[in-house]
């Protein structure tokens, strides 16, 4: 599935935080264990399973809070009790480094992007030269065009794109360099969107 998972934290505290922990958990655990970190935060950018498969094992071994957007909490099937149901905008510290949460629907309805510094990790709404399906159970294209072009294409251009997957030639790019090169990025119109997405 070519998922990225992320590591974010705040090297004066040693706190950290999984993003989207759907694979290989004992070794996320070993790298944070072996960087001399402790495990404070989950946050996911949404609910599908290659982004999430991991979250019962990785709650095993820390029982840590796992942020996920309100529309999005109805698609996942944990322990209820470690969810914390965030809205757009909503800013979580990982020690001292703020981390916020920018609501981006369209692949799913409580899909959302995490913001922090100037990374932007984007799960499955924006990818390098591409942008999420919006053709799946969930999933809508109006939705899509809203956040790519109300929400991520006003961030700085200096920011720096972490996808959810691997799917282009390199593993990150740039809200300028999508600005450029990215043709879900450069539609203008809903109409002329729609006329692309709704057809692949
Ligand atoms: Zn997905």
């Amino acid at each position: 599935m070519q998922n990225f998972i992320y590591l974010l934290g705040d090297p004066a505290r040693r706190e950290a935080a999984v993003v989207d922990p759907g694979w290989e958990v004992p070794h996320l655990l070993k790298t944070l264990q072996e960087d001399g970190y402790r495990l404070t935060h989950v946050f996911l950018t949404h609910g599908h399973f290659d982004h999430v498969m991991g979250l019962a094992q990785l709650l095993n071994a820390a029982d840590v809070p796992v942020y996920v957007h309100r529309d999005e909490v109805s698609s996942l099937s944990v322990d209820p009790s470690n969810l914390k149901p965030v809205g757009d905008g909503e800013v979580v510290h990982v020690g001292d480094v703020p981390v916020m949460l920018i609501h981006t629907p369209g692949h799913t309805p409580g899909s959302q992007c995490v913001l922090v510094e100037d990374r932007l990790l984007s799960g499955d709404t924006l990818f390098i030269r591409a942008c999420g399906r919006c053709d799946l159970p969930g999933g809508d294209p109006k939705q899509l065009f809203e956040s790519l072009s109300g929400k991520l294409k006003k961030l700085d251009d200096q920011t720096v794109l972490y996808p959810g997957h691997n799917y282009a030639e390199v593993p990150t790019s740039t809200i300028a360099d999508e600005k450029r090169q990215n043709p879900f990025l450069k539609f203008q119109t809903l109409e002329e969107f729609l006329r692309v997405v709704g057809v692949r």
